[in-house]
C-alpha cells in the first residue's frame, strides 16, 4: 500500500505513533539509531593526503625541487637539504591554511542547517532536520523547505511548490484526506508533502513517512549535481592578478639570472638563485591567505551574530551604500503589547508589560471593567479566536509561541478575563491564513450552540473598505461616512503614537450556506481597533547613526501604517529634514523612472507588499547603489536575491528567505547589519594590508638581487636565505595582518566603490616605493659590509640578510594603516607583535647558532652592527612616515 492510501488511524498504527503526543524521545532516539540521520548522502570529501600533495603542484615549486636535486647531486648537500626542508615546511603551512579554510566553511554549512518543528512527548519542539525519524509528527508553515516526506494529517490553505521533484512550477494545494487510487504520480499525491519541496502558503501537520535517501528526493539524489564553492570576486581578481605577478616575477628573475651570468657568475649558481627568487617572489600563497582571512572574518562575524552564507558577501558588505531594512522585529523589539483598545464608542488604555497576562483597562483615569462593555469584550474574544499564538510561562517569564502580534491579542484577551474554557466553546473550522500581501487573516468559528461567525482581523485601512456596518452598544448599524471619519480619527491617534494597529471585524453566517473566500471577507461589521506598541530596539538608533557616518543610507521598509512607520522613524532619527515617506499604493502608481527620481530622498516605505521590495532594490541599484535588503517571508525571496547583499532573519525567517540570502542575522537585529558591514570593511582592508606587505617585500627581494647584478657584485643573498625570508619574515606577519582590528575610522569613510581595483587608493604606489627602498637599503648594507673584498662576502651576506629582514619587519607596521605608520598603536595587534618577535628570534638563531651557519651561509655579527642594520632598515618605512602617500 502507498502512504497516501492510508487513513490517519491506519497510519498511526503502522508507524506506531500517538497522533496527539507524537513519538516519545526514546522512540525517536532508537529509530534514529536504527535508520540513520535524515540526510542525503553527500559526495566524498577530498582526501587529506591529496590535499597535502596538492601543495607541491605549483610549477615553480617543482622546478625548485628539481634544481635542488641537481645541486644535491653536485655535492651541495647542505643547501639541498635546507631548501627541501623549507619547501616542506611551506607545504605543511599551506596545507594547514587550506584545511582551516575548508573546516570553517563546513562549520558555516552546519550553522545554517535547517530545523523542523516536531511533536515529541506531547509538546512541540524544534530539532535539527537531520534528527527527524519515521513516525515523527511535523508542523510546516509557509516558507519552510521540507526535509522529510510527510503524509499530511491536517492542512490549512497549505500550498506546496514541488518543481524540484515534478517540474511543475505552480504551487499545488494540499489536503489531508486519504486517496484510494492504486497508482498516483508524485504530483497527484495531494495528501503528501515531499522532502526538498517548498511551502508557499498556509500551514499543515504531517507524519514523517520517509527520511534521508528513502525520500522521493533521495531516490533522485544521485542526479543532483553538487555545486562546488565559487571563488569570490576578490579571489577571482587576485587569481587574475596572480598570473600577471607570476609573469612579472619570472621575467625579472630571468633578467637577474641573465645579467648575473653575463657578469660572470656561474650558470648553475645563478640558476638556483633565480629559481629560489622566483619561488619567493611569486605570491602563490596569496589566494589561500585571502580565503583564510575571509573565513576568519566570517568566524568573527558569527561571534557578532551574523552568519555569512556566501563568502563573496564579505567583500560586498564593504561596498554597501544603502540598507533597506524591515521594521518589525529588525528595528523594533518584536515584543508586542496592546496599549489601546477602541471601538467607535469606547477608548480604553491597557496597562501591563510584555506578554504578562496581567493588566487593567482604564477609560481616561478611571479603571473600567471590560466585561461590562460587550463591544470590547466580544472584539477581544474574536481577536483571541482568530489567532494561532499561545502564551507560555518559562522561568517566571511569559513568552509567546507564534506570531508576536497575535500573542499581544491573546494577552489582552486574558487581561479582559477571557478564559480558555470560553474559547473552547468555539471551534475554528476554516482559515484563510495571514500574509503580508493581504494584510489580514480570516477564520470561520463555530460555537457549540451552532452559531457560526466569520472573524477577520488585519490592517484597519484594509478592513474598513470591506465593512458595511459597525458594532455599537445598541447593536450593529450601517456604517455611515461619519463613522468612517471617526474610525480614521482613532487610527490616526494611534498611529501617531507609533502604535501598530489591528482591526477586528466579523459577520454572522447563515446556517447551511456555503461561501467562497471573497464573499467571506466582504460586508463585514467593524468592531474596533487595537493599538499595539512594539518599541524600537535600543541599539538601533546608534547603529543607524554609525551607518550614516559611514556613508550608508538606512531605509525602513514595512507593511505597517505610514504614520506608525513615520513615528518610529522619528524615534530612531532615521529621517533627515525633507525626507519622504512613500506608501505602497503610491509606489504602485509610479513608473520606474518616477520611483528612481524620488528614491534618493525617500527614507520610509510603508504599507508595502513584498513585491514592492524588488522594485525598490532595482531603483536603488539603477541609481548606482549597492543595496543590502532584509526579508523573512517567502515573498521576500526575489528581492533578497536581487539585492547585492540579501539578508534574512535567523529567528523569524523562513527557509526560503534564508536560502536566498547571503547573510543571516542570528538575532534578527538591525545593529548586527552594522557590525557585519564594519567587519566586512575591515576584512577587505586587512586583505589589502597583507597584499601590500607581501608584494612590497617581494619587490624588495627581487630588486636587491637585480641591482647587485647590474653593479657586478656577488649575490647579496644566497638561495636558502631568500627562501627563509619568504617563509618566516613574509608568511607569519602577513597572517597576523589578516587578523588586525579595524582602524578607528573604518566606519567614518564612505563605502568602497565595487569597481575599485585591488591597488586603488595609492596602494600600488606604496608597494613599489616601499619595496624599492627595501631593495636599496639592503643593497647599501651589503655594499658597505662587502667593501669590494671577497673575503668579507659571508659577513656582507649576513648583514644584507639581516637588513632585509629588519626592513620588512619594520615595514609591516606601516602596512597596518593607509594613513601613516604613526596612525596606529604598534602594540594593539598582539598577533603581529608575536609574529614579528618570533621572526626576529628565528633570525637571531640563524645568525648566532653555530650549527646553522653552514646551512644558512651566515656568521656571528658584532652587536654594534645592529644599530646600523636597524637604522637602515627603518628608512623605507619612516621616509614616508609623515606623508599620506
Ligand atoms: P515589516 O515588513 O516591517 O516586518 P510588518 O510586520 O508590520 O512590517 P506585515 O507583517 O506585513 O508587516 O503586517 C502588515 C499589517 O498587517 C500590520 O500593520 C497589521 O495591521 C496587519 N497584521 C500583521 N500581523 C497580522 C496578523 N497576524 N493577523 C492579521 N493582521 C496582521
Amino acid at each position: 500500500m502507498n502512504w497516501y492510501q492510508y487513513s490517519a488511524e491506519n497510519l498511526a498504527e503502522k508507524l506506531d505513533v500517538n497522533m496527539d503526543k507524537g513519538l516519545s524521545s526514546k522512540q525517536a532516539e532508537s529509530r534514529l539509531k536504527k535508520l540513520g540521520p535524515n540526510k542525503l548522502e553527500e559526495g566524498k570529501s577530498i582526501n587529506v593526503l591529496l590535499l597535502f600533495f596538492r601543495q607541491f603542484q605549483d610549477f615553480m615549486v617543482l622546478v625548485l625541487l628539481a634544481a635542488t636535486l641537481i645541486s644535491g647531486l653536485l655535492g651541495e648537500y647542505v643547501d639541498a637539504v635546507a631548501i627541501m626542508a623549507i619547501v616542506f615546511v611551506n607545504a605543511v603551512l599551506g596545507f594547514f591554511q587550506e584545511q582551516k579554510a575548508e573546516k570553517s566553511l563546513s562549520k558555516l554549512k552546519e550553522l545554517s542547517a535547517p530545523h523542523a518543528q516536531v511533536l515529541r512527548d506531547g509538546s512541540w519542539i524544534k530539532v535539527p532536520s537531520a534528527d527527524l525519524v519515521m513516525g515523527d509528527i511535523v508542523k510546516v508553515t509557509s516558507g519552510d523547505r521540507l526535509s522529510a516526506d510527510l503524509r499530511l494529517i491536517k492542512t490549512s490553505g497549505l500550498e506546496v511548490e514541488e518543481s524540484s521533484l515534478t517540474g511543475e512550477s505552480l504551487p499545488v494545494l494540499k489536503h489531508e484526506n486519504h486517496l484510494m487510487d492504486e497508482t498516483l504520480e508524485l504530483g497527484d499525491q495531494a495528501n503528501m508533502a515531499f522532502s526538498g519541496t517548498l511551502v508557499t502558503r498556509g500551514s499543515g501537520v504531517g507524519v514523517v513517512v520517509g527520511t534521508g535517501m528513502k525520500t522521493a528526493m533521495g531516490q533522485i539524489a544521485s542526479l543532483l549535481v553538487q555545486t562546488s564553492r565559487k571563488p569570490t570576486p576578490l579571489e577571482r581578481k587576485l587569481a587574475e592578478l596572480g598570473k600577471i605577478l607570476i609573469f612579472t616575477a619570472l621575467l625579472l628573475t630571468a633578467f637577474v639570472v641573465v645579467v648575473g651570468v653575463y657578469r660572470g657568475h656561474p650558470l648553475y649558481e645563478m640558476f638556483l638563485a633565480g629559481v629560489s627568487l622566483a619561488v619567493a617572489a611569486i605570491p602563490e600563497g596569496l589566494p589561500a591567505i585571502v580565503t583564510v582571512a575571509l573565513s576568519l572574518g566570517v568566524q568573527r562575524m558569527i561571534k557578532k551574530k551574523a552568519i555569512v552564507r556566501k563568502l563573496s558577501a564579505v567583500e560586498t558588505l564593504g561596498c554597501a551604500s544603502v540598507i533597506c531594512s524591515d521594521k518589525t522585529g529588525t528595528m523594533t523589539e518584536n515584543q508586542m503589547t496592546v496599549k489601546q483598545v477602541s471601538t467607535i464608542e469606547d477608548h480604553l488604555y491597557v496597562t501591563g508589560e510584555g506578554y504578562d497576562p496581567f493588566g487593567a483597562f482604564f477609560e481616561r483615569d478611571i479603571e473600567t471593567n471590560v466585561r461590562e462593555i460587550p463591544g470590547i469584550n466580544r472584539m477581544l474574544l474574536y481577536g483571541s479566536l482568530c489567532n494561532h499564538a499561545s502564551i507560555l510561562k518559562r522561568d517566571d517569564r511569559y513568552l509567546v509561541d507564534g506570531d508576536p502580534t497575535e500573542g499581544a491579542l491573546k494577552v489582552v484577551g486574558y487581561k479582559a478575563g477571557i478564559t480558555e474554557e470560553q474559547m473552547k466553546e468555539w471551534k475554528v473550522t476554516y482559515e484563510i491564513p495571514f500574509d503580508s500581501d493581504r494584510k489580514r487573516m480570516t477564520v470561520i468559528a463555530e460555537h457549540q450552540n451552532g452559531e457560526r461567525v466569520v472573524i477577520v482581523k488585519g490592517a484597519p485601512d484594509v478592513l474598513l473598505p470591506r465593512s458595511t456596518s459597525i458594532y455599537s452598544s445598541s447593536g450593529q448599524r450601517p456604517l455611515k461616512p461619519k463613522d468612517e471619519r471617526e474610525v480614521e480619527n482613532i487610527l490616526s491617534t494611534m498611529t501617531n503614537q507609533a502604535l501598530r494597529t489591528i482591526a477586528i471585524c466579523y459577520k454572522t453566517l447563515k446556517k447551511g450556506q456555503s461561501y467562497n473566500n471573497f464573499e467571506l471577507e466582504k460586508d463585514l461589521t467593524f468592531m474596533g481597533i487595537t493599538g499595539i506598541i512594539d518599541p524600537p530596539r535600543k541599539e538601533v538608533k546608534r547603529a543607524i547613526d554609525d551607518c550614516r557616518q559611514a556613508g550608508i543610507k538606512t531605509v525602513m521598509i514595512t507593511g505597517d501604517h505610514a504614520k506608525t512607520a513615520h513615528a518610529i522613524a522619528r524615534d530612531l532619527e532615521l529621517m533627515p529634514e525633507g525626507g519622504r515617506v512613500v506608501e505602497g499604493a503610491q509606489l504602485s502608481s509610479m513608473s520606474d523612472d518616477q520611483l528612481e527620481a524620488i528614491i534618493d530622498e525617500t527614507y520610509v516605505f510603508a504599507r508595502v507588499t513584498p513585491h514592492h521590495k524588488l522594485r525598490i532594490v532595482n531603483a536603488f541599484q539603477n541609481r548606482g547603489h549597492v543595496v543590502a535588503m532584509t526579508g523573512d517571508g517567502v515573498n521576500d525571496a526575489p528581492a533578497i536575491k536581487a539585492s547585492d547583499i540579501g539578508i534574512s532573519m535567523g529567528q523569524s525567517g523562513t527557509d526560503v528567505a534564508k536560502e536566498a540570502s547571503s547573510l543571516v542575522l542570528l538575532d534578527d537585529n538591525f545593529a548586527t547589519i552594522r557590525s557585519a558591514i564594519q567587519e566586512g570593511r575591515n576584512i577587505y582592508e586587512n586583505i589589502r594590508k597583507f597584499i601590500r606587505y607581501l608584494l612590497a617585500s617581494n619587490v624588495g627581494e627581487i630588486l636587491v638581487m637585480l641591482f647587485a647584478m647590474f653593479l657586478a657584485l656577488p649575490l647579496p643573498l644566497v638561495p636558502v636565505q631568500i627562501l627563509w625570508v619568504n617563509l618566516v619574515t613574509d608568511g607569519l606577519p602577513a597572517m597576523a595582518l589578516g587578523l588586525d582590528q579595524s582602524e578607528r575610522n573604518v566606519m567614518k569613510r564612505p563605502p568602497r566603490s565595487p569597481g575599485e581595483g585591488v591597488f586603488a587608493r595609492g596602494l600600488g604606489f606604496k608597494i613599489i616605493s616601499r619595496g624599492f627602498m627595501i631593495g636599496i637599503v639592503t643593497l647599501i648594507a651589503f655594499m658597505m659590509a662587502y667593501q669590494g673584498n671577497p673575503e668579507r662576502l659571508l659577513y656582507a651576506q649576513t648583514v644584507a640578510f639581516s637588513t632585509l629582514v629588519v626592513a620588512q619587519l619594520i615595514h609591516v607596521f606601516d602596512c597596518r594603516s593607509e594613513r601613516s605608520v604613526f596612525a596606529r598603536n604598534p602594540f594593539s595587534n598582539l598577533y603581529l607583535l608575536g609574529a614579528v618577535l618570533s621572526s626576529v628570534l628565528l633570525m637571531l638563531v640563524v645568525i648566532y647558532y653555530d650549527p646553522l651557519h653552514e646551512v644558512f651561509h651566515t656568521m656571528d655579527l658584532p652587536i654594534r652592527d645592529w644599530l646600523f642594520i636597524t637604522a637602515l632598515g627603518a628608512i623605507p618605512t619612516f621616509l614616508w612616515g609623515f606623508s599620506k602617500k
